[in-house]
């Protein structure tokens, strides 16, 4: 079964990928996370985009993906999270997938109101020294501003501050309007209602499932 998930930042893509990959078993791909791990392994020509900071083009981004579907993990199929971003790159996906005689099953499209996800970003809490997230609302640290992991004092990401993610929401419709208008043209998008807790989201999901996917 091959997923892709969509969603604006904070909706809580990755809460969900996680769940659905240890139901279903199949590796959650974040774009985020082989990245950093291609970069540890010493991938020069995505090295030299993400050192300067710079947009790392479709080209590259695709390459990195492909070696990735062709791993063992990934033969009964995968959660992708954060690709495609762009119509070339879905059709890309979508060419790669057919040379493995496979196709993307199902696209979930997580929706909440801007509100929403303010609302979950602002209770958000990350630790500067060990990359630990803690959050006011669902998950506190057992001392408040201090992480629970090394001690070291708590704050709240620039990223996560509201103004910021209104501007990060805009950026995201912007970017992806035309990549839902292409899934729901192949009839593959199904739009999911994630202003809900974690776990009713996981269960909306799971039925969409179900109903939708033919037993191989
Ligand atoms: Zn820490």
């Amino acid at each position: 079964m091959q997923l892709v998930i969509f969603g604006p930042p904070g909706v809580g893509k990755g809460t969900l990928s996680d769940m659905l990959s240890n139901k279903y078993k199949i590796p959650h791909i974040s774009t985020g996370d082989i990245f950093r791990s291609e970069i540890k392994s010493g991938n020069s020509e995505l090295i030299q985009y993400v050192e300067k900071g710079l947009l790392v083009p479709d080209m590259v981004v695709n390459k990195v993906v492909e070696k990735a579907l062709k791993q063992e993990n990934c033969r009964n199929g995968f959660i992708f999270d954060g690709y495609p971003r762009t119509t070339d790159q879905a059709e890309f996906l979508e060419n790669a997938l057919w040379k493995l005689k496979k196709s993307i099953s199902l696209v979930l499209n997580l929706a909440a109101s801007e509100e929403t996800i303010i609302e979950r970003l602002s209770a958000r809490r990350n630790c500067s020294k060990c990359g630990a997230v803690f959050n006011l609302a669902t998950m506190k640290p057992k001392k408040k501003d201090i992480c629970d992991n090394c001690g070291s004092s708590l704050a709240q990401r620039k990223d996560d501050e509201p103004e910021t993610v209104r501007k990060r929401i805009q950026v995201y419709r912007q970017e992806t309007s035309t990549l839902i208008d292409y899934y729901k043209k192949k009839k593959l998008l199904f739009d999911i209602d994630a202003s809900k807790r974690p776990k009713e989201i996981f269960n909306a999901v799971v039925k969409v499932i179900e109903a939708n996917i033919k037993k191989e």
